[in-house]
């Protein structure tokens, strides 16, 4: 099944992406790579959502792990998430491209707080909003993020940039007889326990009928290809 006629679209970026060849935090000239990834597609004339992970920082699991309360932990995981979504909105800035990030945890100084209706006003007026802080509580992730966000803003999909090409039926980076999946059903994923995005993510995405659609983000001129149904992708729907 194709995808339906796109408008709108959150891009999720993983935060991992934003490190370019750095094994932690934030790359300058990389950000600035994807911030043109995302002026092309917004000079289709589309208008564009963004969440972006903090996985290059700090993730909640990791803390805990090593002992720090687990909601505490989180709570730094979504800080995490506002560098990064404030990183991505100067090099959006710096190409021209007017942005605005909008928070789940207020903090007035740095951001506005996240309010549906003037995130509307700002994609009519042709700004690229960037949700930050994920859902704003913790035991979540920034994919649960982009699904609630992609739902409350009527995003006709969901796009998921990350470092793999798509969906595999079994870790590519572990066996070489790994296979894609051109196109995928929401409940195959959720059966198998394929890695997308988390449970709570995909089950918000099909109970809404969010198409979402994996790439990889990292090959130059991707999202305009995916976008135009040309890249290597796979994309998660209601088998017909
Ligand atoms: N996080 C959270 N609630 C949210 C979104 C994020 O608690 O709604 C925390 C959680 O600790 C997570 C971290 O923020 O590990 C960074 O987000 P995520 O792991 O989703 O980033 P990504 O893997 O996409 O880089």
């Amino acid at each position: 099944m194709p995808l339906p006629k796109i408008k709108r679209v959150l891009l999720k970026l993983s935060g991992e992406v934003l490190m370019g060849d750095q094994q932690f935090g934030i790359d300058p000239s990389f950000v600035s790579e994807l911030a043109k990834e995302v002026k092309a597609a917004k000079e289709t004339g589309l208008e564009i959502c963004l969440v972006i992970g903090g996985g290059n920082i700090f993730r909640g699991m990791a803390g805990a792990a090593q002992g720090m309360d687990r909601a505490q932990a989180d709570y730094m995981g979504m800080l995490a998430t506002v560098m990064n979504a404030l990183a991505m909105q100067s090099a959006l800035e710096q190409l021209g491209v007017p942005t605005r990030v909008q928070s789940a945890i207020q903090m007035d100084q740095v951001c506005e707080p996240v309010i549906r209706r003037r995130a509307e006003r700002h994609l009519e007026k042709g700004r690229v909003v960037i949700f930050a802080a994920g859902v704003g509580a913790p035991y979540f992730t920034t994919d649960s993020g982009a699904a609630l966000r992609a739902a409350e803003m009527r995003c006709d999909a969901l796009l998921k940039g990350t470092s793999v090409d798509g969906v595999y039926n079994c870790d590519p980076k572990k066996d070489p007889e790994a296979k894609r999946f051109e196109t995928v059903g929401y409940s195959k994923v959720l059966a198998d326990n394929l890695k997308v995005m988390d449970a709570s993510a995909v089950a918000l995405c099909r109970d809404n009928g969010i198409p979402i659609v994996v790439f990889s983000i990292r090959e130059k001129g991707n999202l305009a290809r995916v976008l135009q149904g040309k890249g290597v992708q796979t994309i998660v729907q209601e088998e017909a």
